[in-house]
């Protein structure tokens, strides 16, 4: 039995009067509590607004501040899953009782829509499935959603320094939401997308089962492999194929302002950036700032962001010439 009790809530259908609200809350926890494996009792993982911690779950893993305001709705509770069964019991029970599950896993979603909505919810929160092994021998890993791209980047170099995977430039971002959403990086020239590169997941479906690739078939494994997969289901590990880099790679990074010819380079890196040899990818972010450390006038500043394949005494090919 839960010693918590959520506060009264209002399902889609309508509102709970206070004479039934508890004895729905109540049967909402009990759904959860039934549909668990009593070796991992969900009780533990779930927070409520009467939770001392409840808050300090919630932000954990608010990446846009905007959506981190008194005004935005919070969820009725949040169950930072453990095992499979604590999914299983979130699934089943959301659809009995009509509420809103909201998935998160690294919580970079731009608009927050892993973390709230206009409609009653709750965050299964997956910070907790976060493990990744890599087998250098068959060159893939297992890789759980809730680990960041870091960690997977980290725990690949842990094992090889001529081993990557191609992902994105940002360390923080989670995998659950960036492997079922596609994933750009600095080596898509070469190896493409985060999904190019993914050959197998497991997955919980509406209907609580667990399934890889081959239970699920390959129109669901398509879907979760550049779809978003929170239409389907609740991802729980991707396996990826590794790829080959080299032991030495080179970064660089050069930051042109207008009154240092910022536009024209911009414009011959538009022509010139796709012919390039594929083991070299620049990036271009564009912001504002001061025209110098003295000034506050403002002016445009256009940063080239690069990693190459190689190290810095490799020759590319000649043509076409970097502006
Ligand atoms: C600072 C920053 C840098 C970024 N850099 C890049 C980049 O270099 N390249 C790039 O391609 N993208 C980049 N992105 C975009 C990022 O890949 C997406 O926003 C991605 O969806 C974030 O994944 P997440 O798990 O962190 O987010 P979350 O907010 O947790 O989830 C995002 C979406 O995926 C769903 N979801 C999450 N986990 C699961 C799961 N286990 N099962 C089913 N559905 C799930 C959520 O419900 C939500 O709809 C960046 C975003 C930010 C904020």
């Amino acid at each position: 039995m839960f010693l918590t009790v959520l506060s009264c809530f209002v399902l889609k259908a309508g509102s709970f009067s206070p004479a039934n609200c508890d004895s729905v809350n109540q049967r909402f926890l009990q759904c959860l509590d039934n549909h668990s494996n009593p070796s991992y009792p969900i009780s533990t993982v779930v927070y409520t607004p009467n939770n001392s911690s409840y808050s300090s779950v919630l932000q954990a893993y608010i990446r846009n501040l905007r959506f981190n305001e008194s005004t935005t709705p919070k969820p009725q509770l949040i169950i930072t899953a453990l095992h499979e069964s604590h999914i299983q019991s979130a699934i089943v029970c959301a659809k009995q009782y009509g509420l809103e599950m909201k998935i998160r896993s690294g919580g970079h979603d731009f608009e927050g829509i892993s973390y709230w909505s206009v409609v009653p919810f709750f965050i299964l929160d997956m910070f907790n499935f976060r493990s990744i092994n890599v087998s250098i021998a068959d060159e893939t890993a297992w890789v759980q959603v809730g680990a960041t791209l870091g960690e997977v980047y980290y725990r690949i170099a842990e094992k090889s320094n001529t081993h990557g995977f191609p992902a994105g430039v940002c360390p923080t971002v989670g995998v659950g939401g960036h492997f079922s959403g596609g994933g750009y990086g600095n080596m898509m020239r070469k190896y493409g997308l985060t999904v190019d590169n993914i050959v197998d997941a497991r997955l919980i479906d509406v209907q609580g089962r667990l399934l890889n690739r081959e239970s699920m078939g390959e129109d669901l494994f398509w879907a979760i492999t550049g779809g978003g997969a929170s239409s389907y289901g609740v991802v729980l590990a991707y396996k990826i194929k590794l790829v080959v880099v080299p032991a030495m790679v080179t970064v660089f990074q050069v930051n042109v302002t207008l009154q240092q010819n910022a536009t024209n380079i911009v414009y011959r890196w538009q022509q010139v950036a796709y012919k390039l040899d594929e083991d070299i990818f620049i990036r271009l972010t564009m912001d504002v700032v001061n025209v110098s450390s003295t000034s506050t006038e403002k002016t445009i500043r256009a940063s080239f962001l690069s990693l190459f394949l190689g190290d810095s005494k490799r020759p590319l090919s000649h043509e076409p010439r970097l502006p």
